[in-house]
């Protein structure tokens, strides 16, 4: 390990700087289960690590999600307080960048400016691009030397959970019983695929997967797919007058009536998008288009429902030779709706943790899927936790010391609340 400042390295720390080390990225191109093997070597060093502590139960399964049970600490003996927490965290890191070889380096603390990484000459913490690096002006950052992402996504969350788990050993706070997971495949959308939710046993659960500080999301677009095909009709162009339908016009023209400033690449925060993503098979007699609209409202989803409709109407009319079909289909629905609907103290228990160790837990809203989104849906209410972490999937990425701590202090209040509460 090569630091600037290695004095004083908490044992949460020390636990991140050599889970990043081990290469778990995982490959969407794979139909494996893990996608990759060597998501595994980290999950057993997990199992290895969690029975050495002195939890017998820990086991990875065949597919390689590791599992272990905290048991709770109840108030004064009592039979209630009988909810149980999931706390998942992932192993796999993006295949965007690579995950070998990571070097991760601690500087000395911040004092603001451009850290150049030693790696590579073009890699930068800069807080011009990353404004976030100004809230952390004093503490030590943590990047990886520039030639591979850092793998704080997700595996400050994977050393916080561990870190809990040792603690908890010799922590005798009220406190919920435990489930934890760590899971495969995140990054490719597969994380929760395999995941068995009646022998995870959990009545709410929390990823430790979220990036900026002192953030929780539990919100996420409704998403639905648009899939329209056109059929035209295909004769010599020299005889076409009057007989000739060019499908592959009729799509363009399809494509070009989708709002611009309603595109992924000109909105943010609360706004949704229509994003005609792919054309398929585009020639004169056919030609088929895919739009994703992505909305956090209903009402918003529905509006963007209906302008697709009224554009394949007036394609219609304006081609009536032509054949154009549309099939609209949801994908997944806002998590908070799910969550809501089952257990809302999973975000309110959240924020009074929160407000107990005196600050305040803001939302982060997710401008796309998560585990948590899913494991919503089959009825495990799962919100996001922040990690500390920015600038994830890049060269670029960073936590710091500080903010694992903090991630850490901040876990442990949050499974006393629902001990207490729950
Ligand atoms: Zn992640």
């Amino acid at each position: 390990m090569s630091t600037t400042s290695n004095i004083d390295i908490p044992p949460v720390v020390e636990r991140f700087l050599r889970y990043v080390r081990i290469d778990t990225q995982s490959d969407a191109s794979s139909d494996a289960v893990p996608s990759t093997e060597k998501q595994k070597n980290l999950s057993r060093i997990l199992v290895d690590e969690l029975q050495g502590m002195g939890y017998p139960d820990a086991f990875m399964d065949q597919y390689g999600y590791v599992f272990c049970t905290i048991r709770r600490i109840r108030v004064h003996n009592s039979e209630e307080n009988q909810t149980v927490l999931g706390l998942l965290a992932h192993v796999d890191t993006a295949p965007d960048e690579s995950g070998e070889n990571v070097n991760p380096i601690v500087h000395g603390p911040y004092e603001g400016g451009v850290i150049p990484l030693p790696g590579d000459p073009s890699v930068t913490l800069d807080p011009e691009r990353s404004p976030g690096l100004l809230d952390h002006i004093g503490e030590r950052i943590i990047s990886s030397d520039g030639t591979t992402l850092l793998g704080s996504d997700d595996k400050a969350g994977v050393a916080i959970l561990m870190q809990l788990a040792e603690d908890f050993l010799s922590d005798d706070n009220v406190r919920a019983e435990i489930r934890l997971c760590f899971t495969i495949d995140e990054e490719i959308g597969r994380g929760v695929d395999y995941m068995d939710l009646d022998a995870f046993g959990a009545d709410v659960a929390y990823t430790i997967d979220g990036s900026s500080i002192n953030t929780i999301s539990f919100e996420t677009f409704n998403a639905a797919v648009a899939m329209i095909d056109v059929k035209g009709r295909s004769v010599h162009p020299g005889y076409a007058r009057g007989v000739l339908v060019n499908a592959a016009r009729i799509a363009a023209e399809i494509v070009s009536a989708m709002p611009a400033d309603e595109a992924p690449e000109t909105t943010e925060l609360r706004e949704g998008y229509l994003h005609p993503y792919k054309i398929t098979e585009s020639d004169v007699t056919r030609s088929g288009i895919q739009i994703m609209l992505r909305d956090f409202s209903d009402k918003g989803m529905e509006k963007k429902k209906k302008l697709i409709l009224e554009i394949i109407e007036k394609a219609r009319t304006r081609y009536p030779d032509a054949l154009i079909e549309v099939d609209i289909s949801e994908q997944y629905k806002n998590m908070r709706s799910y969550i809501e609907e089952i257990d809302f103290r999973s975000v309110t228990f959240a924020q009074k943790a929160a407000e107990i160790m005196g600050f305040t837990l803001e939302e982060e809203l997710i401008r796309g899927g998560t585990d948590g989104a899913r494991l919503s849906e089959r009825g495990l209410p799962t919100p996001n936790i922040f990690n500390g972490g920015y600038d994830y999937h890049s060269r670029f990425e960073w936590n710091t010391v500080e903010n694992l701590e903090h991630s850490l202090a901040y876990c442990k209040a949050l499974v006393q609340y629902w001990g207490e509460n729950g």
